[in-house]
């Protein structure tokens, strides 16, 4: 061939940058096309477990860094990055479920994957029932021939609850063999239990799917949308592989690369945030205007010996019921009044956030609580600036 012409050249290009690199970072590997030295290589070539590139949809060398890094977090054998948290619970859902199957959830589930049990499953002919999570004798009473997935989740959404993971997988394990277990385990962020190695002494205790928003913690940086699916069983992450690769889910390599400058990290957020969000909780259970502070590490917060017999560390985030004196209007004014926590949705950043929930509204069993409930979630502000602002917001309580 005859020297190419320059347009070809800056493409065709000989040079080739030397192998050696090596540094801090994983490199940020961008691709769809990935290239193949021949055919046979290209016919020859698995994705499924990760031993080589065939196309940037099914994995890059910064993708399949992350999954490694992350399934060693989780205690997983097998790891899948996904656009985020709720594309990680919908994708145990889809790669599981099928017309005519149950999937049971807890009552305190994250919102939107209650939502996604209610739509999308219930139209494709999958039936779902709702437990209450503190008690194993209505998870039992809801399992059936059809049940084929129990979500778990620790704490619960809002209200915190922590519950009997133990009890509850064994309770599946006995009368529900045919069943799967998923948990999403965001709040426990893969540090504060670890849901492939449950069992008390050597009882293998575990559960097949852990969903995670990576979205919180992992990120920590409120700037990434993006979740993960584990799991131990071989069968089980090529079900999901397969799903995973039909549904098309990709993620964005920026956004890995984000979480990956963000992993070193999570271990000091998250006790630093527990350590905050504790010392917080405590401080709000001495106002008047409080009538009770949801966290499961505080002895009187629904599940604490559940939580204590699992874990020491906590996420940052609780829940306070204010006075059933105050209406919603007074509890949203508060909040309003609030100068450092700003509204809004997500946690585990750097800013501290709150939302106020009218619980009564969220769920289907009946709930405990009369007075509204305010989340907080504690970011990597100065505990007194948190404390100082919360003082002052409720002060507007008594005006
Ligand atoms: C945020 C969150 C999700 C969903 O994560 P996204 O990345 O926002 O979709 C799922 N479960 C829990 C418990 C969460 O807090």
């Amino acid at each position: 061939m005859t020297d190419p012409q320059l347009a070809t050249a800056l493409i065709h290009h000989p040079y080739r940058a030397p192998a050696e690199w090596d540094a801090i970072p994983t490199g940020v590997f961008k691709a769809s096309t990935v290239f193949f030295p021949n055919v046979a290589a290209m016919r020859e070539r698995r994705w499924i477990d990760k031993s080589a590139y065939t196309y940037g949809l099914k994995g890059t060398p910064t993708t399949f860094t992350l999954e490694a890094r992350l399934a060693t977090l989780e205690g997983a054998e097998h790891l899948m990055l996904v656009p985020s948290g709720l594309a990680a619970i919908m994708l145990i859902d889809l790669a599981v479920l099928k017309t005519g199957d149950a999937v049971l959830l807890p009552d305190n589930a994250y919102g939107p994957s209650m939502s996604l049990a209610q739509h999308e499953l219930r139209h494709w002919g999958i039936t779902h029932q709702v437990y209450d999570p503190m008690d194993v004798a209505s998870l039992s009473a809801a399992l059936t021939p059809a049940t084929r997935l129990v979500w778990l989740e620790a704490a619960g959404s809002v209200t915190m609850e922590f519950p009997d993971l133990r009890a509850l997988i064994r309770c599946v394990r006995r009368e529900a063999p045919q069943a799967l277990i998923a948990i999403d385990h965001t709040w426990g962020a893969g540090l504060a239990f670890k849901p492939f190695a449950l069992g008390a002494g050597d009882e293998d205790l575990a559960v097949d799917f852990t969903a995670h928003a990576l979205t919180k913690y992992p990120s920590g940086g409120g700037d990434v949308l993006l979740g993960s699916v584990g799991c131990r069983d071989r069968r089980l992450h090529d079900q999901l592989a397969w799903c995973h690769a039909r549904l098309g889910l990709g993620v964005g390599v920026d956004d890995v690369a984000a979480v990956l400058r963000g992993l070193p990290t999570l271990p000091l957020r998250y006790a630093a945030q527990d350590q905050a969000a504790r010392r917080i909780a405590s401080w709000a259970q001495g106002r008047a205007e409080v009538a009770r502070v949801l966290h499961p590490a505080l002895p009187d917060s629904p599940g604490h010996a559940h939580w204590a017999a699992l874990c020491t560390q906590a996420a940052g985030i609780f829940s306070i019921e204010m006075q059933p004196g105050y209406s919603q209007a007074q509890v949203d004014a508060f909040v309003d009044a609030l100068k450092l926590f700003r509204i809004g949705w997500s946690w585990a950043g750097p800013v501290s956030l709150v939302v106020p929930y009218e619980v009564s509204t969220m769920r289907r069993l009946p709930t405990p609580y009369r007075g509204a409930l305010v989340r907080l979630c504690i970011g990597l502000e100065d505990v007194d600036d948190l404390i100082a602002d919360l003082d002052q917001a409720l002060a507007r309580l008594s005006d």
